[in-house]
This record gives C-alpha cells, sequence and structure tokens, in this order.
C-alpha cells in the first residue's frame, strides 16, 4: 500500500484519521503536530530558553529530538534537565543514556540529584514517610517537580519542557476527577499562566502509542524499563481502559481531550481568582503553602 501524501510504502495507519502513512510522512506529521501545539497555546516564546525535563523514557527523549529540530528554524534554545532520584541500577542506566543522547545531538544537558538538593535518595524518603496514603510516585513526583525547577533556575532556563502525552493528560483528568479536586482541574489549561516556573507540556495532543512509535523509528535509545518503585495503581487502570475503548471507538481519546480543554477553562475562571503566592516558595498555589512545600515539610526535608 502507498503512502497518501508520497510514493513510500505504508508503516503507519492512524485509524481515528484515516490516513496511511510512511515513515517519512509520519515522522513529518508528528514534528509538525508539536510545532502547530506549541504555537496553538503560546507554549514558547521568541528568545526563550526552553529546559527538556529528561528522564531517558521514550516520550523525554522523543520531545528533546522533536524540539531540537524545530529550533534549527525558530528563536529558542534547548537545555535538558535530568533528575537522578538515586535509584541504584535503574537511573544509572537511563543517565548514561541521556548524557550520550544529547552530546549526540549537541544539547548542553544537567543533572541533578535528589542526595544534593534534599539531603536524601528517594529510598530514604521514603523510608521517612509517616502517612503510607502517599505513594512513592507522588512523593518522587512532588521532589522531581521541585529539583527540576531548581535545574532550570542554574541552567538560566525560561520555560520548562515535559513529555506529557494526551494520554496523560486526560489519565490526569479523570483521576482529579475521581479524587473531587475540581481545583487541579482548572489548572489543566495547555497554556502557561505562572510567571513564575513556565511549565509546558508540547505532546499534550499526540497520543502515547504514536510517541512510543517515533522514538522506535527513529532509532532512538530509550529506557524502557520501568522504575522499580512504580506505584502508580488507579492510572494503569484508567490508562488500560482508556486503551481499550479507543480500540473499538477510534478517536474517542481525541473527543475527551477537547472536553477537557472546554471544562478546564471554565474552571479556570475561577481557580485563578483564588490564586495565593506560597510562603515558602512564592510559587503560585491556591493555599498559604504549595503542595510541593507541604509534602516537603511533612517528609522533614529542607528548602533546596
Ligand atoms: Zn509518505
Ligand atoms: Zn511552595
Amino acid at each position: 500500500m502507498k503512502c497518501n501524501y508520497c510514493e513510500n510504502t505504508v508503516v503507519y495507519s492512524r485509524k481515528y484519521s484515516g490516513e496511511n502513512l510512511c515513515l517519512d510522512c509520519f515522522s513529518k506529521s508528528i514534528i509538525r503536530k508539536t510545532a502547530k501545539t506549541i504555537s496553538k497555546y503560546r507554549m514558547i516564546r521568541s528568545g526563550d530558553m526552553v529546559g527538556v525535563a529528561v528522564s531517558g523514557g521514550k516520550d523525554s527523549l522523543s520531545l528533546l529530538h522533536i524540539l531540537k529540530q524545530i529550533s534549527l528554524n525558530h528563536n529558542f534554545t534547548l537545555r535538558a534537565i535530568t533528575i537522578d532520584e538515586g535509584i541504584p541500577g535503574y537511573r544509572d542506566e537511563a543517565l548514561d543514556l541521556v548524557r550520550s543522547f544529547c552530546s549526540k545531538i549537541g544539547v548542553e544537558h544537567g543533572v541533578y540529584s535528589y542526595k544534593h538538593l534534599f539531603g536524601t535518595t528517594l529510598k530514604q524518603s521514603l523510608e521517612i514517610r509517616e502517612n503510607e496514603k502517599i505513594s512513592s510516585c507522588s512523593i518522587c513526583g512532588i521532589l522531581r517537580r521541585r529539583a527540576i525547577d531548581f535545574g532550570a533556575k542554574e541552567l538560566g532556563v525560561d520555560t520548562v519542557a515535559t513529555g506529557h502525552n494526551l494520554d496523560d493528560f486526560i489519565q490526569t483528568f479523570i483521576i482529579n476527577l475521581l479524587s473531587g479536586d475540581t481545583n487541579k482541574i482548572g489548572w489543566m489549561d495547555p497554556e502557561p499562566t505562572n510567571k513564575t516556573a513556565r511549565r509546558i507540556k508540547p505532546f499534550c495532543e499526540i497520543y502515547e502509542n504514536e510517541i512510543a512509535f517515533y522514538a522506535f523509528t527513529n532509532n532512538i535509545p530509550f529506557q524502557s524499563e520501568e522504575c522499580p518503585h512504580m506505584s502508580e495503581g488507579i492510572r494503569t487502570e484508567i490508562r488500560n481502559f482508556l486503551n481499550s475503548l479507543e480500540k473499538s471507538h477510534a478517536g474517542i481519546k481525541n473527543n475527551m481531550y477537547q472536553s477537557i480543554l472546554k471544562i478546564s477553562s471554565k474552571l479556570k475562571e475561577e481557580t485563578g481568582k483564588k490564586w495565593k503566592i506560597c510562603s515558602k516558595c512564592g510559587t503560585e498555589c491556591t493555599g498559604d503553602t504549595c503542595s510541593v512545600c507541604n509534602t516537603l515539610l511533612s517528609l522533614g526535608l529542607g528548602q533546596p
């Protein structure tokens, strides 16, 4: 079968649009869609230094690969930020992988460790957690967020880009919905509004399986092994549920994404009025202290 756009052989059939694409046209379509998302939500400003949070997984390495190509004819520069949680074996492998990938594509790379910033590794902080209701992934996520902000400041980064895709976006919405956290739904708008620590997700309109296919077909060496502390629970159930719906109703994830945008922008108007400044770190939040600072306090950890 021939590609819809050229004479090459089809390697990918995009069910939700009916397109049949060759290798080259598939990759170009992902790059184009990422660029379109960036401009639609004004994610990157002219002259920005963009710091890509690179874990070594398929999403973040593909994002770095694509932003590098987009940066060649746009006015922004790139840095890579990697966080070392101090997970022996798992993180060491990813660090080597990210280091060699960054030097291959010519992107300056900074590594920041929990040990250095908080005086503790993930393993140690999991041992001291008192409230068993906090999962290892949420503790780690909170420490990582703060560590990335620290790295961004060190490198002079204006905007932090993460590899979250459309699937992650929908899963997060459902988790917030199920936990009754409508404030968080108001913060889901893809257009960055925070003046401090601007954060963007240029893959928020791209299906996870398409990013995986991009990584495979562009020979991006990524870490496929899962974190040994992984305990995502309900997220995995929601992920499987959405994938099975998509299988019999192609495009259903896109529809849901569009609905979330509308709901989020309505809620944003309400949440926006309640914004305060965290008394510990100065980021925008709805309480007196932000969720990151609250977790650091409950773990007995200081500010980096
Ligand atoms: Zn083609
Ligand atoms: Zn704070």
